[in-house]
């Protein structure tokens, strides 16, 4: 059965601050710009995350956290029950000393822009990651040599049944792209601290702009993507793999898979999720068939394909 209409009356007169929405397109938030529509969709403040959390508990209605939506692929039929956007209404970030702390909807690149505004350095490797501080928490997001991992102190969550822990970064068993959380559904990332250095920061400023350049000149930034669409298996680069292949261009409608950078599958303009999902499969069916290799989705599938 699908939410009601009395059911949505009630989440929605919970939501005073952020943002509320039905039958909202998910294509709106995900960088793949691919997704159908979200039964009820919720950007909430800090303190209406636990409200709308309990009422959905009690009532059953599934619950989707989601960050910037930049590493999701949404089915085609889209999500049912609610989706709680952690976004622009949880993204305060203060300086504190070394230690930044700031809510789990910050940007990356807002947090980032922080540390290089108050002479702080180790985040400048985040700076580009277009995802939101909770989305890198929970998948120990990682570029140039840095990972979350580096510069964690601890998070706080809350649970659906509204506890509220703090994880250390020991606790929270970040390895590559793999957190704790990831195996905890229902556990959302509230808020966390992160640590650095004192740095100078025309330096800081001088290796933003140097990985930003990176970036532009060797990802298809001007396509929708989700960034790398498969995990790096032990010893190999999925993009070397693929195009060894001989998958460069290869398409599946609008799904591509990158003529700039084979590790990007992009949204050439219309595609849909059921293209994407088919030509992932395809590209790791022939580059099992051509190295020998298993290659696995970094893209995280969310709602219905079918
Ligand atoms: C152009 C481009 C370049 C990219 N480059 C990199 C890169 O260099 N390195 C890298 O690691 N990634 C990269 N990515 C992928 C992506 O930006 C990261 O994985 C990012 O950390 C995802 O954050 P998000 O907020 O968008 O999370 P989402 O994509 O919204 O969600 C990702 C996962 O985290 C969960 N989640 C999100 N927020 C919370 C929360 N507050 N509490 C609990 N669970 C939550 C979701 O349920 C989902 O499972 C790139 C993507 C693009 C489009």
């Amino acid at each position: 059965m699908g939410i009601t209409i009395e059911q949505i009356d009630n989440l929605k007169s919970l939501i005073t601050t952020g943002s509320f929405v039905t039958k909202e397109p998910m294509a709106r938030h995900t960088t793949f710009r691919i997704g159908g529509e979200a039964d009820v969709f919720i950007e909430p403040s800090f303190s209406e995350v636990l409200p709308v959390i309990t009422y959905c508990q009690e009532q059953q209605i599934p619950v989707t956290v989601i960050g910037n939506g930049s590493n999701l692929l949404v089915g085609d039929k889209g999500i049912r029950g609610v989706v709680l956007s952690i976004g622009k209404s949880m993204n305060s970030v203060s300086v504190e000393g070394n230690t930044i702390i700031a809510e789990a909807g910050a940007l990356l690149s807002s947090v980032a822009a922080a540390a290089k505004d108050a002479s702080l350095t180790g985040m400048e490797f985040a700076a580009g990651i277009p995802g939101s501080l909770g989305g890198a928490v929970v998948m120990n997001a990682g570029a140039y040599g840095g990972e979350l991992k580096d510069i964690l102190v601890d998070v706080t969550c809350l649970t659906v049944d509204g506890t509220v822990d703090t994880y250390s970064v020991e606790e929270l068993e970040l390895s590559y792209r793999h957190s704790l959380i990831m195996e905890r559904p229902g556990t959302i990332v509230m808020s966390a601290r992160l640590q650095l250095e004192p740095g100078s920061q025309e330096e800081i400023l001088a290796t933003m702009r140097e990985l930003a350049g990176k970036r532009q000149e060797k990802q298809p930034l001007n396509f929708p993507s989700a960034g790398s669409t498969f995990k790096r298996p032990v010893g190999y680069f999925a993009g070397k793999l693929i195009e060894d292949a001989g998958l460069r261009g290869f398409a599946v409608g609008d799904a591509q898979v990158s003529e700039k950078h084979c590790g990007f599958v992009v949204n050439r303009g219309n595609a849909t999720a059921a293209e994407v999902r088919e030509l992932m499969l395809e590209v790791q069916r022939r580059v099992k068939e051509d190295s020998g290799v298993d290659i696995y989705p970094e893209v995280r599938m969310i709602g219905e394909f079918e």
